[in-house]
């Protein structure tokens, strides 16, 4: 018997889950996948939890619902992967599992303690917070709820995070939150970014930061945050300036799994080195890499995981009949903007082809357009928890190809 193990049944590794075992000879493989949690959490609507959109068991269901019965599920944290001699050892019983394919899907996550003062300054989760992990969303939902008013900083720690435009997204949605409040007059609203506009491209970046602009969002671009300073509640940058606030709210440092990092096969912030269109890992010929956990020059987005998927099957499945693998893996991400005032953005892109204005899916039709605001992108966005749940994690057909196309795309 053979063995596939996939480390991780988050968005990418459930997926893997889902596909591999309508692949394989059930009489050949065993399929193994491991996490430490039994509860999967639709991460996108993490950020609509602060502002009472959603309540935290609107993102919750248990990941065994999501793996399919002749999977074997095993609950636990994975200690490490030793690649040369083909095992992982999980902490659950000290358990060894000998591997033929690995597939890493464990993600990234926030290390605030890569922040001096962020985690230890006094603060944290009283007038700072983070919105990237449930409990963060929960307890800053409990502050906003009874916030008077001040000055509320949105800073990003360094990139790459996870969903690059989640804190644009944040940034619009409380302008709306606090005119729904009636307190809009009473905040002010500060964007604190390690970029040197709203976003990494060039033709979105102008767009969003007009955006920032008419709701009267101050960004205040190359800040690369050096230490909180809670005793001041002023963040410091490396190049000592200084921004004050009221209200912190942090997207902490993102890094890969810790377990990359103890099993030495990761970069600085435990990315795994990965081949940016095979998705086969830099070193290792039986390890494939899908979503965050890898370095591949993309975003970070579980549409990115869903577009890696039937290229990263497709590759392992010909490596184990001994065939080329095919570099077609484009970097395409599609990112859904909420705007506000029920009203959304749509980028689409990959590592050669900016976000450019157009229709999407269907080229002249949509009904879905790109780089502009409109309420069916809002809808859009709103009708993707249901996709999420019922059709991606399983592995279905979503209306939208793995290669990014130029139709209805205009230059
Ligand atoms: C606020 C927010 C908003 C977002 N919005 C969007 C959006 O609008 N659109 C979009 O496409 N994406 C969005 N994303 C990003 C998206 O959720 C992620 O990119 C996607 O989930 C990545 O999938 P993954 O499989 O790589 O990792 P994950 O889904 O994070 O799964 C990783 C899994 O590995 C497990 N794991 C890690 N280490 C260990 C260990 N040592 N032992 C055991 N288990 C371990 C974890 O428990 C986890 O279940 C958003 C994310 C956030 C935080």
């Amino acid at each position: 018997m053979k063995t596939l193990l996939i480390l991780g049944a988050g968005t990418g590794g459930t997926m893997v889950a889902n596909k591999m075992v309508h692949e394989l000879d059930s009489r050949e493989w065993e399929i193994i996948i491991v996490d430490r949690d039994e509860t999967h959490y639709y991460q996108p609507g993490l950020l609509f939890i602060p502002f009472g959109i959603y309540n935290p068991r609107d993102v919750e269901k248990p990941k065994r619902d999501f793996i399919p019965l002749n999977v074997n599920l095993i609950l636990s944290d994975i200690e490490l992967i030793e690649p040369e001699k083909n095992r992982v050892q999980l902490s659950k019983d000290k358990q060894i599992i000998n591997y033929d394919y690995l597939v890493i899907a464990t993600g990234s996550h926030i290390q605030p303690k890569e922040t001096e003062g962020l985690l230890d300054g006094g603060g944290w989760r009283k007038n700072i917070f983070d919105f990237y992990s449930p409990d963060g969303a929960a307890d800053l939902a409990r502050f906003l709820k009874f916030w008077k008013g001040g000055r509320m900083v949105v800073n990003v720690s360094e990139m790459p995070i996870k969903c690059p435009v989640a804190p644009l997204e944040f940034l619009f949605l409380a302008d709306w939150f606090f005119h729904e409040r009636g307190i809009r007059d009473q905040v002010e609203i500060v964007y604190a970014t390690p970029l040197d506009g709203a976003f990494t491209k060039p033709r979105a970046s102008e767009i969003l930061g007009g955006m920032l602009e008419k709701k009267n969002i101050n960004l205040e671009p190359e800040f690369n945050i050096g230490e909180v300073d809670n005793k001041k509640q002023v963040i410091r940058s490396w190049d000592e300036r200084e921004i004050s606030y009221d209200l912190l709210v942090s997207i902490p440092t993102n890094m890969g799994a810790e377990v990359i990092g103890r099993s030495g096969l990761g970069d600085e912030l435990n990315f795994v080195p990965v081949d940016k269109h095979t998705l086969q890992s830099s070193a290792w010929e039986n390890i494939w890499v899908i979503g965050d956990a890898g370095n591949a020059p993309t975003s970070k987005a579980g549409s990115v995981a869903h577009f890696m998927l039937d290229v990263l099957i497709d590759n392992m499945l010909r490596h184990m009949e001994g065939l080329e693998l095919l570099a077609e893996f484009d970097g395409h991400a599609n990112c859904f903007i909420e705007s506000g005032f029920e009203q959304g953005i749509l980028i689409d892109f990959n590592y050669d082809v900016e976000p450019l204005p157009g229709k999407y899916p269907l080229p002249g039709l949509g009904p879905f357009s790109l780089l502009k605001e409109s309420p069916s992108n809002h809808w859009g966005k709103m009708m993707f928890r249901w996709m999420y749940w019922n059709i991606l994690l399983k592995g279905g057909e979503m209306p939208f190809e793995s290669q990014m196309t130029m139709a209805g795309k205009w230059q």
